[in-house]
Order: structure tokens, then C-alpha cells, then sequence
């Protein structure tokens, strides 16, 4: 007797018809026929049953505060910057916690429950700290929070930058941050990445930077970045957000840097929807992507996982908490459309971000977390292109959201009565 059984399941791998049973929280068993009962069952035939999403890259501090104190105008990420550091020294621990709290709220009907999230540590208050940490364990129960002390205005380059930094570390914030294309000189940018990977190495702490997030060839921080990874033998613990300058990188270069990075084992996290709205500015045309070279990395065995980045806040005027829509624009923008492909993208939404955030007892096998969800698509490639309802989120074994599948109503003579694009348009070539 278990105490739920998911049943009929199509997993993210390909196979289908499997019952997924749960007890006490974990998966206690993952086969075809599970012939006992349970106290409670689902079906969920000819639908995915995935793990839950994850999120590898957000700013929680900043969600959801489109249009205070005013828009970004241009819709530049420097604007937007600007734009952060009007609202920063004015917005209060109260607004920031209510705003976070109602993101995550949108987040688990997403099935989206784990999220890693930058915090500014720029202004000396450290009221975003204190806020998201305060989220953090309140979302406890639901969605698991990684927070990035993130020095947004530069490490050096910002009044009391090193000090903040350090102390959002002593009140508990679990991973160091850095952003070296914003300091003042490369120089600066290097000693910065230099300086941050030592204070991980000493603290035990892993490390995400915001890495060479420009258009600039020669921003090369991600090469010190691996160096010192490899230094400090935090292989596998530091992760390079963004590197967008490796788009417009000579590629003689990149020959020799993505094999490093791999020795380094950098996860990358791109993130697309960003990326693409961001990048390119002072282009005219042609206009480059802007997005770093996911199929070439992947090729290469690097980690790479995608990331929201933002919802609703100055530099991001969209979004939805759907890292599906994160996916189907890494799918445009990487122009990665092979079937292959997609099992790749739909992995950097999933295990490969699982893996950069070092999560214990994440996926479908016996023994892991009862973390479930099951979408209005009949697998992988329907839910990148449908970004379907989410029609059942289960966190430890319990239904914890539950949307109505999205069904249409026709009302056409000779033509059916409704239609389930998440059942009805699969078309029939896997
Ligand atoms: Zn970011």
C-alpha cells in the first residue's frame, strides 16, 4: 500500500505507460503495472511526468517590480542597472518579501521549485539580504532557494563593494558572486575573479558569477575564471552566468577556451530570453544573438543549464516563471530544432540545472524525492513547443498546485467538439 500512485506516466526519456509509486515522500517504486494500491492515484495517461523545473539563475530581489519608480525607456541592460540602483536605496525589506513570496506563489503553478537567485549586496543596508533570506526559509516547504551574494554594482567598483560582499556571506547567503566585465578596468575584473574564487575556496562555498555579459570579444573573464577554478579545485562548484562575449569571440580562441573550461568543469548558464533582448544593442546590421555557444559547448561535455534571469523588473518588461518559455527560446536562438536537441534542451531545464546546483535526490529513479509534475503535453518536445498547464505539481509526495488542462470548446458542424492541444495534436512521427 503506497501512498500515491502516479499512473500511465510518459517520462522525459521516452518511455511511457509507467506507474511512479510514493511513499513517505520519496519514489519507492518506478515500473510498468505497479500492481498495489494506493490511497490516493492520478492518471496520468498520455501526459509527461517530469521532474520539477529548476531554475538556475534569477534575481528574486528585483521580480515583479516592473514600472517602479518609473520603466526602463531604452530597455537596455545599462538603463536597467540604472533603473535598479534608483529603487534599491528606497525599497523596503516588507516590499521586497511580498514581491518574492508572490513570484514564488506563480513559480510552483509553474512547477518550477527550485530556483537559485542573485541578491544584491551592493547597497550597505543589506535589506535585499535580509529579505531573501527570510524568503528563502519561508518557501522552505515548497521550493528549495540557493542565494548568490551578487555585487550588482561591481565587487571593487562599488563603494564598500569587498565589505558587503563578505558580510551578506556571514548572515548566510550560500554562494559567492561577482561580475567582472562591470568593473572599472579588465584588470579589475581579473583581480575581482581572483580575489572572489579565493573567498570561496576559504569559505567551502561554490561559486556564480556573472561572466563576460557584453558583446565585447576580448571580455574574457570566464578564461580567469577556469584558471582559478582549476587553482582552487573548486572543479564542478563554479558556474559562468551569461558569457555572452564568447558569441562574438574569435574562434581560434574559443577552440582553445572551451576545453579549458571543461577541465575546469564550469557549468554554464545561459539565459536565453535575456540574452536575446540585451544583447546586440549597438549593432546595427546584421545583428549578432548574443546568446554563448551552447551546441558547442554541450558537444564538448560541458554543463549547461538555462536560466530565467528575470520577471517583470528593469531590465525585463515579460516573463512568466516558465522555464519552458526559457527553453523554446534557447530552441530559436542555439537553432537547435533536432529531436535530439530538444531531449538536450529539455535536460538544461531539469537534470542539467540539478546538477549545477548540486541538488541531492532530484529525478525519477527509486529512492529520489517525490518531486512530480505532470504537464498537458504527451512528452518532451509537445511541452517545449505548448508550454502546457501545469496539470499537477507534487512536492514530497503531495499535490501541492493543480491547474484544469487548457481545453477548447469548438462549435463548428462536422468537426469535433473540442480539442486538447496537448493530446489531440501530437503528430503521429516519433
Ligand atoms: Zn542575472
Amino acid at each position: 500500500m503506497f501512498d500515491l500512485i502516479v499512473r500511465n506516466a510518459n517520462l522525459p526519456d521516452g518511455r511511457s505507460g509507467i506507474d511512479i509509486a510514493i511513499t513517505r515522500g520519496k519514489i519507492a517504486a518506478i515500473e510498468k503495472g505497479i500492481a498495489a494500491s494506493a490511497g490516493e492515484e492520478i492518471d496520468a495517461t498520455d501526459r509527461l511526468v517530469s521532474p520539477p523545473f529548476i531554475d538556475p539563475h534569477f534575481h528574486m530581489d528585483a521580480t515583479l517590480s516592473l514600472g517602479i519608480p518609473r520603466m526602463n525607456v531604452s530597455g537596455t541592460l545599462l538603463e536597467g542597472i540604472a533603473l535598479w540602483g534608483e529603487l534599491r536605496p528606497i525599497v523596503t525589506k516588507e516590499e521586497l518579501v511580498e514581491r518574492a513570496l508572490r513570484y514564488c506563489d506563480l513559480a510552483v503553478t509553474q512547477g518550477l521549485l527550485f530556483i537559485r537567485s542573485h541578491v544584491d549586496t551592493s547597497d550597505p543596508r543589506l535589506v535585499t539580504v535580509e529579505a531573501l533570506l527570510e524568503v528563502k526559509d519561508r518557501v522552505k516547504p515548497y521550493i528549495e532557494l540557493q542565494l548568490v551574494a551578487f555585487p550588482q554594482d561591481g565587487y571593487y567598483r562599488a563603494k564598500d563593494g569587498v565589505a558587503a560582499l563578505n558580510r551578506a556571506l556571514d548572515m548566510g547567503v550560500d554562494i559567492v558572486g561577482g561580475i567582472p566585465h562591470f568593473e572599472r578596468t579588465m584588470e579589475d575584473g581579473r583581480l575581482s575573479v581572483e580575489a572572489l574564487c579565493r573567498i570561496a575556496a576559504d569559505r567551502g562555498l561554490p561559486v556564480d558569477m556573472h561572466c563576460d555579459e557584453t558583446d565585447d570579444p576580448m571580455s574574457r573573464h570566464i578564461e580567469t575564471l577556469a584558471a582559478e577554478t582549476i587553482r582552487h579545485g573548486l572543479q564542478g562548484r563554479v558556474a559562468g552566468s551569461h558569457l555572452t562575449s564568447m558569441h562574438s569571440m574569435d574562434n581560434y580562441y574559443v577552440s582553445k577556451l572551451i576545453p579549458l573550461m571543461a577541465e575546469a568543469q564550469i557549468n554554464v548558464i545561459p539565459n536565453p530570453l535575456i540574452n536575446i533582448m540585451l544583447q546586440g544593442r549597438h549593432d546595427t546590421y546584421p545583428k549578432r544573438r548574443g546568446m554563448t555557444r551552447v551546441r558547442e559547448m554541450m558537444a564538448a561535455g560541458l554543463n549547461v543549464s538555462f536560466g530565467h534571469d528575470c520577471v517583470m523588473d528593469p531590465w525585463y518588461s515579460m516573463g512568466s516563471g516558465d522555464m519552458l518559455e526559457v527553453g523554446h527560446m534557447a530552441i530559436h536562438v542555439a537553432q537547435m530544432a533536432g529531436i535530439e536537441d530538444k531531449r538536450q534542451i529539455f535536460d538544461a531545464l531539469t537534470v542539467n540545472s540539478a546538477k549545477a546546483l548540486g541538488l541531492q535526490g532530484y529525478g525519477l529513479e527509486k529512492g529520489c524525492k517525490a518531486d512530480i509534475i505532470i504537464l498537458q503535453a504527451a512528452d518532451a518536445m509537445e511541452a517545449l513547443r505548448l508550454k502546457p498547464n501545469r496539470l499537477a505539481v507534487i512536492k514530497g509526495g503531495k499535490v501541492i498546485a493543480r491547474t484544469a488542462p487548457r481545453i477548447g470548446e469548438l462549435f463548428l458542424d462536422g468537426r469535433p467538439k473540442s480539442i486538447d492541444g496537448g493530446r489531440d495534436y501530437v503528430p503521429k512521427i516519433r
